[in-house]
């Protein structure tokens, strides 16, 4: 064939981790890989139930075109859930997405010419990295510490240049697991409205905490208006159902409104009807507690795992929530080196380059505890640390 295709796929290739599932094929692998919630906490039998009594009752409009803004029962049931995250604000403020990852989609599609600055923390999910490129975004890494984005370098990184946004995961961060301080969270939100730069929240573990107390979102202390908040169901009821949220200033949200016209119409009516009809009925705290008492035991199997087998040379964090433990090994460790190793030895994880804008992070990798089982879990960890040591 001979197609001449778009220069923003120029510098793109598949997505790392998409590479990665293709070498686990085998089933003797055990994937430390992944990042999808654990299969066995899908809640079946109350989806079922929603979706017979939704086709009985509201059929005709379930299965109708429906707004570009979203469902308006989930709209509200959203509106009524954020004051958990610390945020007021009523349903002109509130886009429903095709999961988060469509919201930070069509923030891009909203600001991001070629060649536009975009600040982000090193390492970042690299499904916004992917999307980000796709709207040939340049990267501005902000320094990062053990509580996560440092405001000095935010303002610091302001100075050359102003940027279309700041990207920002603070709670339980993909990859490293970390979370922002309440002291930076306020920090962030207050530089934003100083310097009118808008900051891209991204908040899908935020439910997840296994430890610790909960912190308010950034989003909460904007008074502004700069602050753009990504919610996603994916990790608290299901990613199949692709249901999450943007919630902005009125003015940002119609302009993406439009790129969403253009994209999807609008989420899946089903999807988002079942999840305001889980909010609806209370189904989401308790299924949350039952999520984290599972994820808890894995995390902390993980992580004793990793203290009893990991040579010391190896840091790891200690996350109080989330579905990630991320790993640093000496920096003359090359990690993808190392996967091709550990998958002999049928252990799989994510090397962490893919997570760096900027070419770093070789010596790091991600590694995931909500699929596994425990018993895989201890396995996995026991078979890498013989494999690190043997490479240290
Ligand atoms: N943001 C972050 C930080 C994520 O880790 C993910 C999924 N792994 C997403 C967004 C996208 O999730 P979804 O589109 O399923 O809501």
């Amino acid at each position: 064939m001979n197609l001449k295709y778009a220069d923003r796929l120029q510098n793109l290739s598949g997505n790392a981790i998409r590479e990665i599932f293709k070498l686990l094929a085998s089933p003797e692998i055990i994937s430390l890989a992944g990042g999808n919630p654990a299969p066995e906490t899908f809640p079946c039998a109350e989806v079922a139930r929603i979706t017979t009594k939704l086709m009985e009752e509201q059929g005709s409009s379930v299965l109708q075109y429906g707004a570009t803004e979203g469902w308006m029962p989930l709209r509200q049931e959203i509106v009524r859930w954020l004051p958990g995250v610390g945020i007021h604000t009523d349903v002109d403020h509130v886009l429903t997405t095709t999961g988060s990852q469509q919201g930070l989609d069509l923030v891009c599609k909203a600001m991001v010419n070629p060649g536009d600055i975009v600040l982000v923390e090193n390492p970042t999910f690299l499904g916004a990295l992917h999307t980000m490129k796709t709207y040939q975004a340049q990267f501005r890494p902000v320094e990062t510490d053990e509580d996560g984005l440092i405001p000095q370098a935010l303002e610091q990184a302001l100075k050359d240049g102003k940027p279309k946004f700041l990207y920002i995961i603070p709670t339980f961060q993909n990859p490293s697991g970390r979370t922002l301080t309440l002291e930076r969270r306020k920090a962030i939100a207050r530089i934003a409205a100083e310097h009118e730069l808008l900051v891209v929240e991204d908040d899908p573990y935020r439910d997840l905490r296994y430890a610790g107390e909960a912190l308010p979102s950034i989003a909460s202390f904007d008074e502004a208006g700069y602050v753009l908040y990504l919610a996603s169901f994916s990790k608290l009821i299901s990613p199949g159902l692709r249901v999450g949220a943007a919630i902005g200033a009125p003015e940002l949200m119609q302009k993406m409104t439009i790129g969403k016209q253009g994209a999807d119409v609008h989420t899946s009516n089903l999807s988002q009807a079942i999840v305001a009809e889980f909010l609806k009925e209370g189904l989401l705290v308790p299924h949350i507690a039952e999520l984290c008492n599972d994820y808890r035991v894995k995390m902390e199997a993980m992580l004793s795992a990793i203290s009893e087998n990991f040579p010391a040379q190896v840091k790891v964090t200690h996350p109080e929530g989330g579905l990630f433990v991320w790993a640093t090994l000496p920096p003359y460790i090359d990690t993808t080196a190392l996967l091709k190793k550990a998958t002999e030895h049928n252990v799989a994880f994510v090397p962490g380059a893919g997570f760096h804008c900027d070419g770093t992070g070789t010596n790091t990798f991600r590694l995931n505890f909500s699929m596994p089982s425990v018993a895989n879990i201890k396995k996995a960890i026991a078979i890498l640390g013989e494999v690190i040591s043997d490479v240290l």
